[in-house]
C-alpha cells in the first residue's frame, strides 16, 4: 500500500524528491506528471532521484506592499525563481539577503525554514539563502 496523496506530497517537497524521464532524462519536479513534459513519452517506472539543494536564480522580484495572510510576510519580500543544478525550476522566498543585493544568476541554497505560525504551530516550507564563495 502507497503512502496517502498528501504525505507523498510532502514528501517529495520537503526531500526535493523528482523523478527522471526514463526516454530523454529530464528532471520533472514536481512529481505530478505521468507524462513528460519535454518529449511526451509515458512513465511507466518511476525512477526517482533526490536533486540537490543548490542553484542559481533565473529572474525575482522584490515585494515592497504588504500581501495578505501572516505578518511574517511583510515586505521587502525577494521572490525568486531558481534552476537547480540536477534540473528542475523551483520559486521561492529569498532570505538573508538585502533586496539590492539579488543578482541574476546569484548562487543560493534551499533550505527548510518556518514560515509561519498557525494556531501555535509552525508551518514549513523551503526558502532560498545566498550561497557564500
Ligand atoms: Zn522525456
Amino acid at each position: 500500500m502507497s503512502d496517502p496523496f498528501v504525505w507523498r506530497e510532502l514528501r517529495d517537497e520537503y526531500q526535493l524528491v523528482a523523478q527522471r524521464c526514463s526516454s530523454c532524462g529530464v528532471v520533472i519536479y514536481p512529481m505530478k506528471h505521468k507524462i513528460c513534459p519535454k518529449c511526451g513519452k509515458i512513465q511507466e517506472e518511476t525512477k526517482e532521484i533526490k536533486l540537490n539543494p543548490h542553484g542559481k536564480i533565473v529572474t525575482y522580484t522584490v515585494q515592497y506592499v504588504p500581501g495578505p495572510g501572516a505578518k511574517e510576510f511583510g515586505p521587502p519580500m525577494i521572490l525568486v525563481i531558481c534552476d537547480l543544478d540536477d534540473g528542475g525550476r523551483i520559486n521561492g522566498i529569498l532570505t538573508d539577503c538585502a533586496p539590492d543585493s539579488v543578482k541574476i544568476g546569484m548562487r543560493v541554497k534551499l533550505e527548510l525554514r518556518s514560515l509561519y505560525t498557525s494556531n501555535g504551530l509552525d508551518v514549513y516550507s523551503h526558502k532560498f539563502t545566498p550561497i557564500k564563495e
